[in-house]
């Protein structure tokens, strides 16, 4: 948008005094109060007075702000980021040359949790417009998308968020299409997602946060926040996360005077005692997702019952705290993500089959006490609910309650050197290319015996999650899988145009977990591969029942076989389909590609037909 549509807009809305119609110069006596804080954070506003107000602060420093669209919501709304760079170097490229560590910070994926939008345009004037936070520029550049999820945005209402106290409307959780683009990152459906990746790989960031406000239970902490905790997650940079950062992030929000503390779930809502549950950061989440693309993410959860004003202070002193520590720590960030790039690099350059790459995890049985600084409550057997009402009273209560120690890794594999996916299977491929993925295409047709998965066993949830009838419990999907994948080697044909992806390159992390179909946001378990378990063709029962006499006459040994199955297993015995099946299956009118996992796992490139 350009600076007089910006000034036709803002008369438009009404929302700005004649005096600040034009540009306000630097040092001016023009109000820049945010929309936020000219209501003395009452309201939050909308998509147009956001942008009219980005637009305002970039026309003031248009040395130092640039205003990007990176793409457009299925509503056809823009979806726009703000950068904001010391000296106008706005080049991810120039910046990464010059080792200068970029901040990418997003809001209002669930565009009832507005608090980052706010604190973000506050942040963003004192930055380049009051300068008292213009140190944070010296050596990092800010990448703000003040408003991500914008049609869930525009959905404004009252009623949106019955557990959050203020501000007086706000938008609403989901897309236009209703999906949860915080479960999109793996599968990236939404054009929002597509939109988001390709902007994550034009600036490829060194720090990415998502700013939400929480759900669950009532506690003195008003300032939440949890830096990616996945197995996967590389070891160094998990490092510098976890006793860098996060004491750092403590430390300089309490001295704020608000109260932090990591972003919590309790065992049971009604009863703090049992504990605090521990989650991985898996890869449908934001900050599961940097963590493939070996990248420190940041969930901010700001709590719900705060009073607007001091969750979008709070929310505005961790993002201070935490470009405080990015700027003092550059050189070091910019080192761990280039080293743990050229980490994923090299070890996909030779297949290791003792390489251990962990798909899932589940909380450890042992326990540690923490700290949980709680408020006092009452338990109630409730009339109304028939289950205990928990009350929470303004009395502080510090208790000491048990959080399992770590995440125990349940499930993990050897990555190959290159996965095949077959051509046909257009829906897997593109996912990958919208991820960034560097792909190669065999140029003609090529079969050999590889390494795969016979899936059986296998179990779809009955209730839709995100559109889809997936292959695990929305609530515990990273601890187990239902079903099972059983190595195999066996003969697959790969027509011509097939893709070829190579495990060395920087985010091949992200290839593991859309390909192995055990992992928990892969393309099996999100259904992108239901129908290679729907049997196509069918014997009739009394052509079978010939067959199958026809089979124990020429092999004694399968008719032991089948008479001690109808005598030992009552369940085989008492379905005439299951016993007609064990000759079908047994007969080379098997259709042998059912339940086989299409996608190879190659231990080499060599004799692969791939142009040079
Ligand atoms: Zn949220």
């Amino acid at each position: 948008m350009k600076s007089i549509t910006v000034v036709l807009l803002l008369l438009a809305l009404g929302t700005v005094a004649p005096a600040q119609q034009q540009v306000p110069a630097s040092g001016d006596s023009a109000d820049w109060r945010t929309p936020a804080e000219r209501s003395d954070y009452r309201t939050t506003p909308r998509y147009d007075e956001t942008m009219a107000f980005v637009h305002r602060v970039a026309a003031a420093a248009p040395g130092q702000v640039k205003v990007e669209v990176f793409g457009k919501t299925g509503e056809g709304r823009e979806l726009i980021d703000v950068v904001i760079s010391r000296d106008g170097i706005f080049d991810p490229q120039a910046l990464h040359r010059a080792g200068r560590p970029i901040l990418l910070i997003q809001n209002a994926i669930h565009a009832g949790e507005m608090d980052g939008k706010d604190s973000c345009l506050a942040l963003l004037r004192d930055m380049v417009i009051s300068k008292t936070q213009a140190r944070l520029l010296e050596r990092a550049v800010v990448v703000i998308i003040p408003i991500y999820n914008a049609d869930g945005h525009e959905r404004f209402g009252r009623y949106n968020r019955i557990n959050q106290n203020g501000p007086e409307e706000m938008g609403w959780r989901v897309n236009a299409t209703n999906l949860n683009l915080n479960r999109d990152y793996m599968k990236a459906e939404a054009p929002e997602t597509r939109a988001w990746l390709k902007l994550w790989n034009r600036w490829l960031p060194d720090f990415f946060v998502d700013d939400h406000v929480t759900d669950g239970a009532d506690y003195q902490y008003d300032v939440t926040f949890g830096l990616s905790a996945y197995a996967g997650n590389d070891p160094a940079l998990n490092e510098w996360q976890q006793k860098t950062v996060t004491p750092y992030l403590d430390k300089a929000v309490a001295a704020s005077g608000h109260v932090p503390g990591p972003f919590i779930f309790l065992v049971d809502d009604a009863d703090p005692t049992k504990g605090i549950e521990r989650y991985p950061s898996i890869p449908r989440f934001a900050d599961g997702y940097t963590v493939l693309q070996s990248r420190p993410g940041m969930l901010v959860e700001m709590h719900m019952l705060k009073d607007y004003k001091t969750r979008v202070t709070g929310n505005y002193e961790i993002l201070r705290a935490l470009l405080e520590v990015i700027n003092r720590d550059a050189d070091t960030l910019v080192r761990l993500n280039r080293e743990a790039d050229a980490a994923v690099i090299a070890a996909g350059k030779r297949f290791d089959p003792g390489a251990r790459f962990p798909l899932r995890t589940a909380p450890s049985k042992d326990t540690e006490p923490v700290l949980y600084r709680s408020f006092s409550y009452t338990r109630e057997l409730s009339g109304i609910s028939g289950q205990v009402w928990i009350r929470y009273t303004p009395e502080p209560l510090d208790i000491t309650i048990p959080h399992p120690a770590r995440l125990d890794v349940t499930l993990a594999v050897a990555p190959p050197r290159a996965y095949i996916v077959p051509a046909q299977w257009t829906q897997v491929i593109e996912v990958l290319e919208a991820h960034g993925l560097r792909l190669e295409r065999t140029t003609q047709a090529w079969s050999a015996a590889v390494d795969t998965y016979r899936c059986t066993d296998l179990k779809w949830n009955e209730k839709s999650f995100e559109g889809h009838h997936v292959m695990f419990s929305p609530q515990f999907s990273a601890r187990s899988f239902p079903g099972r994948c059983d190595p195999v080697h066996e003969k697959l044909s790969f027509p011509a145009g097939s893709a070829v992806v190579p495990m060395d390159q920087r985010a091949a992390k992200i290839a593991v977990e859309w390909l192995e179909p055990e992992a928990p946001d892969s393309a099996m378990a999100w259904g992108y591969l239901d129908a290679i378990f729907e049997q196509k063709e069918y014997g009739e029962a009394y052509v079978v029942e010939k067959l199958a006499r026809e089979m124990m006459a020429k092999d004694p040994k399968l008719r032991e076989e089948f008479e001690q199955r109808v005598a030992t297993d009552k369940q085989f015995a008492a379905d005439p389909n299951a016993r007609l099946n064990f000759f079908y299956q047994r007969s080379p009118w098997w259709d042998r590609e059912l339940g086989l996992y299409p996608v190879g796992r190659l231990t080499t490139l060599e004799g692969l037909p791939l142009s040079q």
